[in-house]
């Protein structure tokens, strides 16, 4: 899959990809990863991309002519790829998300800086994603996130293909369960007796019953409307006798 980042710090991007999962899904083909800087596509002095906003106000704007020139040339090498802002004003990024994108040809990405883009630029914009609901400096971190949870969501980036299903928010909807290795015992903690009995549907079923009250306790937001198997109604009534709620 490839993706186009608008920047105009492409150091950020490509310092990331140098090293890692990311740089090593790029090295076996996986994704591409090109980056296009706004400057190049300036006309004025000093590559200028920035000015400051109509109104007056603290800050500097980002300008629209470089920044569509270059959404433009990034269209063209990347057909077919719709065009991403990475704004605090998008929609909150979810797995769902990630997931949908996984199965488009590529993604352009574009990453503000200062105050953010003039707001001309939004008509050449798709989409709109926030990484959450907090301000960061620009907008290359969060593409990064973007491409690194659309990336290993990608035939052959992880070494064990179910592994994804199994991850928080994934398929089954719920946060994933906890885990453990070695050593067995740490610390007077041990590691709980099923995971170590080599029955699969045991731990199968354990691993499910711990997702349902990870997520029944951590997530309200995520359990509100859940509707519960009659599987999952047993597991956890199991866990809530097991723990004297009845
Ligand atoms: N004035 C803007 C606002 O309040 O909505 C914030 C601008 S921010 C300082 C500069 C750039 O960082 C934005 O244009 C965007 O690309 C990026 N950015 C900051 N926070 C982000 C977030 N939560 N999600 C995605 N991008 C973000």
């Amino acid at each position: 899959m490839r993706f186009d980042v608008i920047t105009i710090f492409p150091g950020l991007i490509r310092g990331y990809l140098h090293e890692g999962v990311l740089g090593r899904a790029e090295g076996r083909g996986i994704i591409r990863v090109e980056t296009w800087n706004p400057r190049d596509f300036s006309q004025l002095p000093h590559q200028r991309v920035d000015d400051r906003p109509f109104g007056g106000g603290p800050g500097m704007v980002m300008m629209a002519p470089p920044l569509l020139a270059c959404i433009s040339a990034a269209r063209a090498a990347n057909p077919g790829a719709p065009v991403g802002y990475l704004s605090p004003q998008g929609k909150p990024l979810r797995q769902n998300d990630l997931q949908n994108m996984a199965g488009r040809p590529g993604l352009i990405l574009l990453a503000g800086r200062y105050e953010g883009i003039d707001e001309r630029v939004m008509g050449a914009v798709d989409e709109e994603w926030s990484v959450g609901d907090y301000v960061l400096a620009g907008g290359e971190l969060p593409a990064l996130v973007l491409i690194e949870g659309v990336s290993r969501l990608l035939p052959g980036f992880l070494g064990h293909p179910g592994s994804a299903e199994e991850d928080s928010f994934s398929s089954s909807g719920l946060l994933d369960c906890q885990h453990y290795t070695r050593p067995e015992r740490w610390n007077d903690e041990v590691v709980p007796d099923v995971l170590l009995s080599g029955d699969h549907r045991r731990i199968a079923r354990w691993r499910h019953q711990q997702a349902l009250l990870r997520t029944r306790t951590r997530r309200p937001d995520l359990w509100a409307g859940r509707i519960l198997t009659r599987e999952e109604e047993i597991l956890l009534q199991e866990a809530d006798m097991a723990e004297g709620k009845y």
